[in-house]
């Protein structure tokens, strides 16, 4: 599932191939995508040009020259690209938007197990549900939000009300590199850890964006590129790897039904 290096790298690579175009037509196959339900996104589309695009959480923000906004969310599988216009189209492939002023080309949304979507913003704010962006997080929020529950952390952490944009890949690769055990409750990470966890979670999504984000199977960036940062993990998905500080082999265990991995020799349960 894309995480907020993917999406980062989506919105950067999205821009040169988006920005300043006008949207043309706008065929769109399944309006089960759109939120709000039965919104007519083709009519507030066609005829508009694209002024920004950026990211908050996991959520691609596209804002038009009318000031309306709207996010792409990629779920599991989904795909933002922008292809040609004559090459064959995928199947689920939701939403197809012709680029006026360059024709040979389509932004298109493809998504095939449907977890991901388009919501409309308008001019309204952005979902303040959303907790704050990771990167930009003083350790005394972070201390804040974590003294506060007694959840295991690698939940907090997957809790986007909490942080926004971790997931599963790079909170196993966060904790492991904090050296903290994923069923820790939060609040009795001590102030020192806490410091140590707002600085590897950082560190993580950093060299993660450097490397393009992590394609296990579906994530491609907006130019249909693959990232490179999978070869880099140190513990997702390298259940039974030594690890690579201690040797001791990776283990896989399930916190809130998700598959979770850590180093029992450096993440110890009582920190
Ligand atoms: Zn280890």
């Amino acid at each position: 599932m894309p995480e907020l290096p993917e999406v980062e790298t989506i919105v950067r690579t999205l821009r040169p191939l988006l920005l300043d175009r006008r949207f043309g037509r706008i065929k769109l196959t399944r309006n089960d995508i759109v939120r709000p339900a039965g919104f007519d996104l083709p009519h507030r589309l066609v005829g508009r040009t694209v002024t920004d695009i950026t990211r908050r959480g996991k959520r691609i923000i596209i804002t038009l020259d009318d000031a309306n906004r709207f996010y792409v969310h990629l779920g599991m599988t989904g795909r933002l690209t922008v292809e040609p216009a004559a090459g064959p189209i995928r199947p689920h492939t939701h939403l197809c938007a012709d680029l006026c002023d360059r024709q040979d080309r389509q932004l298109r949304f493809r998504d095939p197990r449907r977890f991901g979507g388009i919501g409309w913003l308008g001019l309204g704010p952005d979902d303040e549900r959303m907790g704050p962006e990771p990167l930009q997080l003083r350790p005394e929020q972070l201390f804040r939000r974590l003294s506060k529950t007694r959840r295991a952390i690698k939940n907090v952490l997957l809790d986007q009300a909490v942080i926004a944009g971790l997931g599963n890949i790079y909170v196993d690769e966060a904790l492991f590199a904090a050296a903290i055990h994923p069923l820790v409750p939060a609040r009795d990470l001590s102030p020192v850890q806490m410091r140590r966890l707002n600085r590897a979670v950082k560190l993580t999504l950093r060299r993660a964006i450097r490397h393009r984000g992590s394609t296990l199977r579906d994530y491609v960036d907006a130019a249909g590129a693959a990232g490179a940062f999978q070869t880099l993990h140190r513990v997702y998905h390298r259940t039974g790897d030594a690890c690579i500080r201690c040797r001791m082999p990776i283990e896989r265990i399930v916190v809130g039904g998700r598959s979770t991995h850590f180093c029992p020799g450096c993440q110890h349960p009582a920190g």
